[in-house]
């Protein structure tokens, strides 16, 4: 017998006969990248869905943190405020623009930054702010951007897992000066690899443009130090037809969540983040947490859910800045962490995904009563 195998996640993907008119033009015209007519219809989507004026698009996420961290408004290098409990990439792209991530606690509800301590870390160096909507969960973006004007430092967002928040409305893209899309295989919406960088001013947005484009402004001019991390035609059309079935992919995500939070409610010792208000949800991931007072610890339930075939993942552990990278330990300020840390240790991401059999869901809700109660 083949053993089943559930992943945390499984992509998304539009009907595949919808895809061949597309790649029929694509293969008449020969625009295959370079700002091309698929592009930018998706930009144009984007930017009418997300409710910004401007959508650039990348090769990828983490070269979108890159061009939103090369193209801060006063361009200089500095420190970042940030969180560790991230995805390294968010990371690893402070590093990558000659920038020192400055690591503080994040709030034990919505997982993003603390705001108290950022503001205690913010200091002559700092050049910006770098949050994470961890889980699609909102930050406190009002107090967040308060800070910002406060002490005039740009704000930016990893919204990686916020493909489709809504927060008072308003989708979680508006906020900030840059918020960055990642639409890797594994994100809510997916490009097969893609990202996205929402900004309001259009300096910003021809600086990114520039910036995915080797910095060429124009044939002769090179406005600045660039990448080559454009979107080609092929990835935007299949973010053109994913934009057409989103909808179903969200309440597809929600049946999933609601069947765990359902049964997961009453086992002592297992947590899960609070629906926050004014916010309409994602469900990127399913995250709970093995606290200190569970039957079990986090790892043995990890390797427990495993040997059946659920493919749980510890998001995010360890912490990025304890992954012992050089350039992390060489240069990164760390105040202390204690909730970061705890999370770290305490999380573990179910399976979701539009089309989890629910029966899935059921078992690994038993498996987890037959170890935790
Ligand atoms: C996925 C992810 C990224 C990177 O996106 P890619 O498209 O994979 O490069 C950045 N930040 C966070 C929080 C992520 O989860």
């Amino acid at each position: 017998m083949v053993k089943k195998v559930i992943h945390v996640t499984k992509p998304w993907l539009p009907p595949l006969q919808d895809v061949l008119p597309a790649l029929e033009d694509i293969w008449e015209s020969r625009n295959l990248t370079n700002f091309g007519v698929y592009n930018a219809r998706f930009c144009r989507q984007l930017e009418k869905q997300w409710g910004v004026e401007h959508v650039v698009t990348f090769a990828n996420g983490t070269q979108a943190l890159l061009a939103a961290l090369s193209c801060l408004p006063a361009g200089e290098k500095g420190e970042v405020i940030t969180t560790p409990f991230t995805f390294i990439a968010t990371t690893n792209s402070i590093i990558w623009t000659g920038n020192r991530p400055v690591f503080v606690d994040i709030n034990p509800r919505s997982y993003g930054l603390d705001v108290e301590a950022v503001e205690a870390a913010i200091g002559p160096k700092t050049v910006a702010i770098l949050a994470v909507h961890c889980y699609g969960i909102p930050n406190d973006v009002a107090a967040l951007q308060r800070l910002a004007n406060k002490y005039d430092i740009p704000l930016l967002f990893d919204a990686a897992h916020g493909f489709g928040v809504e927060l008072d409305g308003k989708s979680i893209f508006h906020f900030g000066d840059m918020s960055v899309a990642s639409f890797h295989a594994t994100k809510v919406l997916n490009t097969f690899e893609g990202g996205a960088v929402a900004c309001h001013s259009a300096v910003t947005r021809d600086k990114l443009v520039n910036f995915s484009n080797f910095g060429f402004q124009n044939e002769t001019t090179i406005s600045s130090l660039g990448l080559n991390a454009k979107m080609s035609e092929f990835n935007a059309v299949i973010g053109l037809l994913q934009l057409d079935h989103i909808s179903s992919a969200l309440r597809g995500r929600e049946a999933v969540a609601k069947r765990y939070r359902q049964q997961l409610s009453d086992i002592p010792g297992l947590h899960m983040p609070e629906v926050p208000t004014h916010t309409k949800i994602n469900n990127a991931y399913f995250p709970i947490f093995i606290g200190a007072d569970a039957k079990a610890d986090r790892d043995s339930i990890y390797l427990y859910l495993r040997e059946y075939g659920y493919m749980v993942r510890r998001y995010f552990y360890p912490l990025t800045c304890d992954f012992g990278i050089t350039e992390v330990e060489a240069t990164s300020i760390k105040y202390p962490v204690p909730v970061a840390r705890r999370c770290a240790d305490e999380v573990l991401c179910l399976p979701i995904y539009p089309d989890l059999e629910l029966d899935h869901v059921d078992e690994i809700v038993r498996l987890l009563r037959g170890r935790l109660c």
